[in-house]
């Protein structure tokens, strides 16, 4: 039915890949490229599919994807790189006539701050060319907006007040890791919060709103307010809605050890000088610029190695409040996944497959014809219905509760 390149070599990706080569029937071509081919290699033979092309790719080069894009030709890049690299991949697809899907809207490296703003602005071009742009098509956001839209859809005539709730009860037995990739993910937990009520945005100190949640099948989890990127498109899509929050579980070890690096000076993203050997020649040394982000991702467990040891599960879900045939209802839909259960598909991770298992139902969606529409968009402006269908099939499925306690 359709070609498709996937780039990127991280956890996320090579779910993806694993499960884009379970569905021959859809994705009758693959290639994976990325910055480093080796990994791309690795995915391919633990698949153990050799039909599976690879490629290596500088996703910051807009030359670079335009040149693979052409000799290529994919009907649909999954783009599983990181967020720095939307706009260049979104450039090189007008460049290419190639449509696109990501898992996370663009940051600038220099500034921890995320918005769709950058993204939105690739609209016209994308309806002009007649291309189909679909972001956030992970869990959450992803999936996180595909529940929504099926509440909406199916079960209320007004949302008014939605909670996106993401718990990880894992345990990687390591003193600290982070799930996905490290800088991404502490640029994101170390900004202020921020959550929607009644038509404003309103911002918390990092962290500082925070409340146990009960989820399914694991119990009570503190529970803290984050801004998450979902909330800004889904509070457009639904203007019913009169509060949205985002919350995420936290262990204190975690939280303990995240302090002690802020305090340290060790998630900064500024650069800084630091002088160091220089690698042949160990008695010179030279001054050198490094962002002690990165380098901390350099010590850092790769998230991708922590899924052998992984123990629990991720419960993920929105909880719902409003309106249907003029009286008040809740709505709870959720998904558990198992580290262990995804790890023996995989090799990798539950936060790694509960985001790669979505992507590659949205570039099913869209090979198949039901999610093409030119244009720059975000997952709920979708039907979720056969999106809903898939997630059943392909390893994530969703329960539902109904006029049970929210709890929020
Ligand atoms: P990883 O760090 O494991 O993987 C990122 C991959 O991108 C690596 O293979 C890396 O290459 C590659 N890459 C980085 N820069 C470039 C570049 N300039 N050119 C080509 N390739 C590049 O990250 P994850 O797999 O954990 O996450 C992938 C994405 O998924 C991120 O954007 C993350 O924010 C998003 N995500 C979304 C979630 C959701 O629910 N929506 C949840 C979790 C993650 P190399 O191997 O050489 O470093």
């Amino acid at each position: 039915m359709g070609k498709v390149l996937i780039i990127g070599a991280g956890g996320v990706a090579t779910v993806a890949a694993h499960k884009v080569a379970q569905n021959t029937d859809v994705f009758t071509d693959i290639m994976i490229a990325s910055r480093t081919k080796a990994k791309c290699d690795a995915i391919v033979k633990a698949i153990g599919n050799p039909n599976i092309k690879t490629a290596k790719v500088d996703a910051d080069s807009v030359e670079e994807l335009v040149k693979l894009l052409s000799d290529y030709k994919p009907d649909i890049v999954m783009n599983l790189a990181l967020p720095y690299q939307d706009l260049t991949i979104m450039e090189a697809c007008l460049q290419t006539g190639v449509n696109y899907l990501d898992t996370a809207n663009y940051e600038p490296r220099d500034v921890a701050h995320f918005e769709y703003s950058w993204q939105w602005a690739f609209k016209e071009r994308f309806e002009k060319a007649g291309l189909t742009a679909i972001l956030g098509c992970g869990f959450d956001p992803g999936v996180s907006g595909v529940y929504t839209a099926y509440a909406a859809k199916h079960h209320f005539d007004e949302i008014q007040y939605l909670d996106i709730v993401d718990c990880n009860a894992g345990n990687h037995h390591k003193a600290f890791a982070t799930n996905f990739n490290p800088e991404i993910n502490i640029r994101e937990i170390t900004q202020k919060g921020q959550y929607y009520e009644n038509g404003e945005w309103l911002e918390t100190e990092p962290l500082e709103i925070h409340k146990p949640l009960t989820y399914p099948n694991i119990g009570p989890r503190e529970s803290y307010l984050l801004h998450h990127e979902e909330l800004e498109s889904l509070v457009l899509n639904y203007p019913t809605i009169k509060r949205a929050r985002f919350w995420m579980t936290f262990g204190q070890q975690y939280l303990t050890y995240l302090d002690v690096i802020q305090n340290l000076g060790m998630s900064r993203i500024d650069e800084i000088t630091y002088e160091a050997p220089l690698a042949d020649q160990p008695d010179k040394n030279v001054k050198v610029k490094i962002v002690p982000l990165q380098f901390l991702k350099a010590v850092l467990p790769n998230p991708q190695d922590l899924g052998a040891n992984y123990e629990g599960e991720t419960s993920i879900g929105c909880r719902i409040r409003g309106l249907k045939d003029g009286k008040e209802r809740t709505y709870y839909v959720y998904n558990n996944c198992s580290h262990q259960e995804a790890y023996k598909e995989t090799g990798m991770q539950g936060v790694s497959y509960t985001t790669g298992v979505p992507a590659m139902i949205g570039a099913m969606m869209f090979l198949k014809g039901l999610w093409k529409k030119p244009g720059v968009w975000n997952v709920e402006n979708f039907d979720p219905d056969p999106f809903m269908e898939q997630l059943n099939k392909q390893g994530l499925p969703w329960h539902e509760v109904f006029d049970g306690d929210l709890e929020l």
